[in-house]
């Protein structure tokens, strides 16, 4: 029998699908993708077929604030017609925060919806949308299982000391430590990795998760053992938009001095700081990579050279380095950035093949560097789809 899986990733503005047919013990096959996005501006529906065709588009210039159940409504009921012999068997979700508790993704239950919803302190601007999602699903179908795939559950295996901040007893007991994220990216990578080379993968890799979000993750035999990002998802790298690592001092500086508000604050960490803050030109690297403006140039060189000196610490978290693996939108597509970041890892045994480099092969390490380099696609949604019917074949046995 032919089984859907729906995967949802949802945001604040807006919400994305992915509908995954899965036969036998075959991999899941991506079916369509899409999203309702501008929800309370303009929302619109999109969807399209895997490799990129409009399948169907809808806009509601009469209704900006059209609800989010209305919009979801209209989300589920299109993606139901395009099941045909095919029976929805499960949705998967991305839940960004899973706690210090929660370490496989997880049948949603309502005990469980009570205690995702007691974490959203820690992961306010994202947290309330994921559960959404779930809610209104389970209005439509209160009978289909629905799966909760967390962020930050691969990183549970890190070490103690890779999960704390020097804090106070109290406060690092009411949460306030180092969770990790891009969790779901990583484990698809480990998966991806023990395929594609099981020696490389049981040994010590660094994925680089380099999009707009960013993030480094030490990985030791499969598991992760140290992350960049910490008690939410600005620490680390520079980002996008966002700063990354800073001295908590510039914050009381900021709320102190300038008399900023925690929301000012706030919007400056997140939205206005990372590549865009430093360039002063745009968040998006390719734009970056081929401005003349010396900003510009500057805000690469950063970028950079943070993601070189993280390469150095994760290596030390592990006591060794056999491989490096590019990821998402920078990492797989920019051969200009990786061999910017494999030249200031050198010192590490890293040496790359420059033509392999240009054309995103696989594998773009010279043949004698001692540390293998890979460039690996990563797929969220696809790591969701297996963990939902991991599951689903988990309740079924
Ligand atoms: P992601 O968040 O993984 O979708 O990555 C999105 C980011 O990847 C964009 O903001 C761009 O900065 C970057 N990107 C995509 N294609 C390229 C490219 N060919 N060269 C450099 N950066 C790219």
């Amino acid at each position: 029998m032919r089984e859907g899986i729906l995967v949802i990733n949802a945001g604040s503005s807006s919400i994305k699908f992915s509908l995954y047919i899965s036969e036998g013990n075959e991999p899941p096959l991506l079916s369509c993708k899409g999203q309702v996005e501008g929800i309370n501006v303009a929302p619109h529906f999109i969807a399209k077929a895997p490799h990129g065709g409009v399948l169907n588009e809808q806009r509601w210039p009469d209704q900006p604030n059209m609800s989010h159940e209305a919009l979801f409504k209209y989300m589920i009921d299109w993606i139901e017609a395009q099941l045909g012999d095919a029976e929805l068997k499960a949705a998967g979700h991305r839940v960004v925060h899973g706690g210090s508790q929660y370490s496989q993704p997880l049948l949603v239950t309502d005990e469980l919806m009570e205690e995702l919803e007691r974490l959203v302190p820690l992961a306010p601007l994202h947290q309330p949308h994921n559960l959404a999602p779930i809610r209104a699903l389970t209005k439509v179908h209160p009978d289909l299982p629905q799966v909760a795939c967390f962020d930050t559950a691969f990183h549970r295996s890190n070490p103690w000391t890779a999960q704390s901040f020097a804090l106070p007893r109290k406060i690092t007991g009411e949460g306030v430590k180092r969770y990790g994220f891009h969790g779901l990216s990583y484990e698809y990578i480990a998966r991806q990795l023990r395929k594609l080379s099981p020696a490389t993968a049981r040994g010590k890799v660094i994925v680089c998760h380099l999009g707009s979000g960013a993030s480094m993750c030490a990985i030791d035999g499969g598991k992760s053992v140290a992350s960049t990002m910490g008690f939410t998802a600005v620490e680390g790298l520079p980002m996008g938009t966002r700063t990354g690592s800073m001295d908590a001092g510039v914050v009381l500086y900021l709320l102190q001095q300038k008399g900023m508000t925690p929301k000012e604050v706030e919007d400056l960490l997140y939205k206005q700081s990372g590549l865009l803050g430093v360039s002063g030109v745009s968040n998006d690297m390719r734009i970056l990579l081929e401005s003349s403006e010396p900003h510009a140039a500057e805000a690469v060189e950063l970028f950079v050279y943070r993601i070189g000196r993280e390469l150095g610490s994760l290596a030390a978290a592990m006591g060794g380095l056999d491989a490096i693996v590019f990821t998402a939108g920078i990492g797989e597509r920019s051969p200009q950035i990786r061999e910017k970041v494999c030249g200031h890892a050198e010192w590490l045994g890293v040496e790359i093949d420059d033509e392999a480099n240009r054309h995103d092969a696989m594998l773009i390490s010279a043949a004698d560097s001692p540390v293998s380099v890979w460039v690996i696609p990563t797929d969220e949604e696809m790591m969701i789809a297996k963990h939902t019917r991991e599951v689903l074949r988990n309740l079924q046995d």
